[in-house]
């Protein structure tokens, strides 16, 4: 058993601590947010009244929060409190530089420390099949390994600091890039009178078999189980695509990589956002792109 401390209980961060407590580890939880602290409550969390007194005699403890900004002030608002040698996990999906600014601040204070974004979303939280992808020393990450094993499937070494994020945004990148490329191939299929199962047949066995088709199919019928047989519901929001092709956009701009297509997805996402569907699944991009044939 683990002294653990998680902060940040929300859709994602809820269940992994839940599964924690499965595992038999003793959680100490805070959020901000009252609903998220009574269900963490009721799936066995010992609920603190702060992140200073969730985190005070933890070995481990564990960020789930939205963004850069939130896992800097939580840490420099805990770390102080945190006892010297524990182990500092952030599986927020956050930008690069922020997350070297994390582990700098945590080794500052003593603390071994990992960037451990997360694929899988919610679903993947509930069931504990997450992927953890981990930047940060090789003895953080064989410490981390248990942990994470409770709460996901797989876990991959990235490399150092900040490693686990780039894998991340550079794995949605491809998502997001290749989502638009399959769902305009079913409008471009559409307007040539071929069917959707046809073009599936076809590209599900061919060069452009990929996750974006064969799993995630962003038309109602050849994969029974994606969004689109669901009215697209998420799934993963768009919104949350946006922000991820955003976090490689700065990333890509601050190293001088070029990404011309992730530029240009980025922008086909933000106008599905604005365009009030942020909420929508982000395969959902195939009825933008219908309205946007109309002009
Ligand atoms: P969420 O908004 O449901 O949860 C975040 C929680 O953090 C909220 O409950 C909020 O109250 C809490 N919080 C914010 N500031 C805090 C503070 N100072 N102290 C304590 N708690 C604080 O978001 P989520 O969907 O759980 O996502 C969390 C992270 O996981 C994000 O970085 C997101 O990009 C990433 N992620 C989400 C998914 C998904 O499908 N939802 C998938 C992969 C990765």
């Amino acid at each position: 058993m683990t002294q653990i401390a998680f902060l940040g209980l929300g859709n994602m961060g809820g269940p992994m601590a839940a599964n924690l407590v499965a595992a038999g580890h003793a959680v100490t939880g805070f959020d901000l947010m009252p609903d998220a602290l009574a269900a963490a409550r009721t799936a066995g969390v010992t609920v603190a009244d702060s992140a200073e007194a969730a985190v005070t005699g933890a070995e481990i403890v564990v960020t789930m929060l939205p963004a850069g900004r939130h896992v800097l002030s939580v840490y420099e608002a805990v770390l102080p409190t945190v006892a010297v040698g524990a182990l500092m996990i952030d599986c927020s999906t956050i930008d690069v530089a922020s997350a070297r600014v994390a582990h700098g601040k945590a080794a500052a204070q003593g603390l071994a420390s990992l960037d451990a974004p997360v694929s899988g979303g919610v679903g993947g939280a509930k069931a504990a099949t997450l992927t953890f992808m981990a930047g940060g020393s090789p003895d953080a990450f064989a410490r981390a390994e248990p942990v994470l094993a409770t709460m996901g499937r797989k876990a991959v070494h990235c490399g150092e600091a900040g490693a686990g994020q780039a894998a991340k945004i550079c794995n949605n990148m491809i998502l997001g890039i290749s989502m638009i490329g399959v769902a305009e191939a079913f409008v471009l299929a559409e307007k040539l009178g071929l069917s959707h199962q046809a073009l599936f047949d076809v590209a599900s066995t061919s060069s452009g078999q990929c996750w974006s088709l064969t799993t995630y199919c962003p038309v109602p019928g050849p994969v029974p189980a994606s969004p689109a047989n669901n009215d697209y519901k998420p799934g993963f929001a768009a919104a949350l695509m946006l922000k991820d092709l955003r976090l490689a956009q700065e990333a890509a701009a601050g190293a001088g990589a070029a990404t011309p297509l992730g530029a240009q997805a980025e922008a086909i996402y933000a106008a599905f956002a604005a365009a009030g569907q942020g909420g929508t699944d982000f395969s959902g991009i195939i009825r933008h792109l219908r309205e946007a044939g109309r002009d």
